[in-house]
């Protein structure tokens, strides 16, 4: 038999992330054991580390990819922990989850910080932003999600990005949820530096991170106070700059996926894959609204990934249980992460496409059936 035959399951992933895959990323993970220290293995994070800068529209003579072992999550430890400089400040611009996490970051490294927290419905507020900047000039580095995964809403990047460039401080955005499927362009976005995991947009396993970012930026940052030992930026750079190495083990089969996602994604193409996100999330709009489920987020403000829905006020509901019901027909659904009302939610990421999604409502609605949650 041929490794191409093998049948693996197909679950649909309706989680923000990890996401549903292709049998060939799958695949492409078993490969004879290497030893990850051979020039072979280098020459292909070499490849991919310059693969990563054409999905995010980064020049190249600007810009370097600096690759991580690590949830997502190392990415958001490592830029706050490495880019700002002695005796300045962090501007966290804080409307959700992902942000808050930034913040709990700066705390744990008990860098200086402004928290400048926002509704999580509402994008942030521009003239807010642009205050906070005159009344702090030690501000040295503004934070902004793109994405805020835990609601779904799409912060405007591009705008904060230009304000911290007015007031002199660099620009550093989460994109981890929306990097390789909604475009993203360093240049036209303002971006110093942003981050995904592969696992998310790519489409390939979950254990190898990434850091886009300016190499002048980086190498100054070599001066900077050093917080973490495993997680510096400049370290890891200046490894591979060297080496072509990651300083510690890499995750070696999720390297062999992310290459072979990478090809899938450049094969169909940066705006064919946006309108496929599109219509799914489109399909789950519309098959929420169908069934009667109310949402939280205005549509306008949204990523188009991600659909919080509010938890129907209904005797009869429990989440655990339709959640149960759907994962044993092939379909993840997930909680929320809004600490003010109960949601769950539904993604457009990974390898989907509409005719899932009305798979998944046939489903849903029987679970609402069999359960007797009666939405209208
Ligand atoms: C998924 C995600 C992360 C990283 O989460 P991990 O669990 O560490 O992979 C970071 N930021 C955003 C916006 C995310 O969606």
């Amino acid at each position: 038999m041929e490794l191409k035959d093998i049948k693996i399951k197909r679950n649909v992933l309706l989680n923000p992330g990890p996401a549903t895959t292709t049998d060939s990323v799958k695949l492409a993970q078993v490969v004879p054991d290497i030893c990850p220290r051979e020039k072979e293995f280098a020459g292909l994070m070499k490849g991919l580390r310059s693969d990563l800068l054409k999905v995010a529209h980064a020049p190249q003579d600007q810009y370097t990819t600096v690759l991580f072992c690590g949830s997502g999550t190392v990415n958001l430890d490592i830029c706050i922990n490495s880019l700002v400089p002695d005796g300045k400040k962090i501007l966290v611009v804080n409307n959700g989850a992902y942000n808050t996490r930034a913040v709990e970051i700066c705390r744990m490294y008990h860098i200086p910080h402004i928290d400048l927290k926002s509704s999580i419905f509402e994008q942030p507020d521009l003239n807010v932003v642009e205050r906070t900047l005159q009344e702090n000039p030690d501000v040295a580095v503004v934070y902004c999600c793109h994405h805020e995964t835990g609601t779904g809403v799409l912060n405007p990047i591009s705008e904060i990005g230009a304000l911290a460039h007015k007031y002199g401080a660099i620009f550093v955005t989460d994109t981890t949820s929306s990097l390789g499927m909604i475009p993203v362009d360093v240049i036209k976005d303002n971006i110093d530096f942003c981050m995904a995991s592969a696992q998310k947009g790519l489409m390939a396993m979950a254990g190898l991170s990434f850091i886009i970012g300016r190499t002048d930026i980086i190498k100054a940052s070599k001066n900077y106070p050093t917080r973490s030992y495993y997680c510096n930026l400049y370290l890891q750079y200046e490894y591979f700059e060297k080496t072509g190495e990651m300083h510690f083990t890499p995750p070696v089969q999720t390297v062999y996926a992310t290459i072979q996602a990478l090809k899938e994604y450049f094969e169909v193409g940066e705006e064919a894959k946006f309108a496929r996100h599109r219509r799914v999330y489109e399909a789950i709009r519309k098959g929420v609204k169908e069934l009667g489920f109310e949402t939280v987020i205005d549509p306008r403000i949204e990523s188009g990934l991600v659909v919080s829905v509010k938890y129907p006020d209904n005797p009869n509901w429990d989440f655990d249980k339709v959640h149960d019901y759907c994962y044993e027909r092939g379909f993840t659904i997930y909680p929320g992460k809004i600490s003010t009302a109960n949601t769950f939610r539904l993604c457009a990421l990974g390898t989907i496409d509409v005719k899932d999604i009305e798979d998944f409502f046939v489903v849903l609605s029987n679970a609402l059936d069999f359960y007797n949650i009666r939405l209208k």
